[in-house]
């Protein structure tokens, strides 16, 4: 009754705006397309119950609300351009109206979230869907103090999944089109969640729905971000294809909608004493010549040295004087930033990085599979839940732990960590100040740092020959 109603109704504009048109079938399945979508996206069916004795007034309204957010001129007909924009694949979450009322503003009540891919789409292998997830991670870590971490059983925070038509909520898929994936904001069980539309043709790149570009929208809703009528933010409903994907960047409305609910992330852990012109106030990047400057780990990889800091890396090789500076996103988007340690086995072409109580395994710029792994594997006792600096020392193939106080070591040849460690920092390596944060081996010595101290340490007279600023390695 009410859909009869709202068809002649809806018709008006329709019938105005062709006059005459003998494509009545056409007409109707415009409307049917109206009715579906100002019911989807824009609440209408509770507002009709509400204001039924003026429903003419109210579709018109809705119809102009709807031309309004996604950007049209807001004429209230549907003329072609609307419905060309209703023919638009986009997000399944409403732009008017939620999915759930919440009291108050959803939002995660703690930092570290976890994610979990539930299954997985056949259009892509298996990696590329979860590089596409790690990706789309990274976008939101970036910009705000939130950290993520992935489970592969139990239940996580944001469970990620594949579903076609209906798949046990409310919200059906609709084949191939319109709606793409939805997901539901912060909370518990079902919320946070994430659901793609299988029917869509998902792929790495452009041609054809892009799985990364939709998932890190749809984290953005899981997040807590409902929709913007910003063309050029990622939080507007209509899926873009024509963005970038190489280039790939938040805009500024959605860095300040989500740092509105979370804040900006950490700014350095160290702030300089006096600032210098080289950390601009405000600035949440390490700068190399800070003389606070103190790293979290340190590693050579294929003969260039590698000095992490937060999200940050700089990258030192021996015929080019100036370092480069990268995200350690752009190189390995699935490895985690503020690590605790890293270094390098020559003999493997491979670097262990390390944080909390998981480490992983990279050759350039690939992390190799079957990794994170426990640092329990590598013999540790199970009190130890982090380490602070690792070093391998290249000729007799030992690695060295350090945590606190005290140090362990492992023996590459054998693969076992060594009898009778850990054994007193202060014992072995005299001069060396424990809390080591990183250590590097390089001309026969080891280089100790220590916050904004480097220990150059002569492993042969068995003592420290020169203390240098952390940051002397960078040309400053
Ligand atoms: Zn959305
Ligand atoms: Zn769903």
């Amino acid at each position: 009754m009410m859909h009869l109603a709202f068809l002649v109704l809806l018709c008006l504009p329709v019938c105005s705006a062709y006059p005459l048109s003998g494509a009545a079938k056409q007409e109707d399945s415009n409307s049917d397309l109206a009715q579906q979508y100002l019911e989807n996206y824009y609440n209408l069916k509770t507002d009709v119950k509400q204001f039924r004795r003026k429903e003419s007034n109210l579709i018109v309204k809705k119809i102009q609300q709807m031309q309004k957010f996604l950007g049209l001129a807001a004429t209230g007909k549907l003329d072609s351009d609307t419905l060309e924009v209703m023919r638009k694949p986009r997000c399944g979450v409403p732009d008017v109206g939620h999915f759930h009322t919440f009291p108050g503003i959803p939002k995660w009540r703690k930092t570290h979230l976890t994610y979990r891919i539930v299954n997985y789409t056949l259009d892509l292998p298996r990696d590329a869907v979860d590089s596409a997830i790690e990706k789309a991670v990274k976008v939101w870590e970036e910009v705000t103090p939130l950290t993520f971490s992935r489970l592969y059983e139990g239940e996580a925070d944001i469970m990620i999944s594949f579903a076609v038509k209906e798949h046990g909520d409310f919200y059906s898929f609709d084949g191939s089109g319109h709606s793409l994936a939805h997901a539901y904001p912060p909370g518990p069980g079902l919320y946070g969640d994430i659901h793609f539309d299988d029917d869509e043709n998902w792929t790495e790149d452009a041609s054809g729905t892009n799985l990364f570009l939709v998932a890190a929208h749809e984290l953005g809703h899981s997040l807590g971000l409902f929709h913007s009528a910003n063309t050029e933010a990622l939080m507007y409903p209509l899926y873009n294809s024509f963005t970038e994907l190489t280039r790939f960047r938040l805009s500024q409305d959605d860095v300040n909608g989500i740092q509105s609910l979370y804040g900006p992330p950490p700014a350095s852990t160290e702030e300089p004493l006096v600032p210098t012109k080289s950390v601009p106030s405000g600035s949440r990047t390490p700068a190399k010549c800070d003389p606070a400057l103190s790293f979290d780990a340190i590693s050579t990889l294929r003969g260039e040295y590698l000095f992490f800091k937060d999200r940050y890396f700089w990258r030192r090789s021996h015929w080019n004087s100036e370092p480069e500076f990268h995200l350690i996103s752009t190189f390995w988007p699935s490895l985690p930033s503020y690590l605790d340690a890293a270094y390098e086995v020559n003999s493997r072409d491979t670097v262990f990085i390390f944080k909390g109580n998981e480490f992983w395994a990279i050759r350039g710029n690939e992390v190799q599979a079957g990794y994170p792994r426990g640092i329990h594997t590598l013999g540790f006792p199970p009190t130890i839940r982090k380490i602070d600096a690792a070093v391998s020392d290249k000729e007799k193939k030992k690695t060295y732990f350090f945590v606190e106080d005290k140090y362990w070591r492992f023996d590459e040849n054998s693969q076992s960590m060594e009898q009778g460690f850990p054994r007193l920092i202060a014992d072995d390596f005299p001069g060396v100040e424990p809390k080591v944060d990183a250590v590097l081996q390089a001309f026969g010595f080891f280089y100790f740092f220590s916050g904004s101290s480097q220990f150059e340490f002569d492993p042969n007279a068995r003592m420290v020959t020169r203390i240098l600023k952390s940051n002397s390695w960078l040309h400053c």
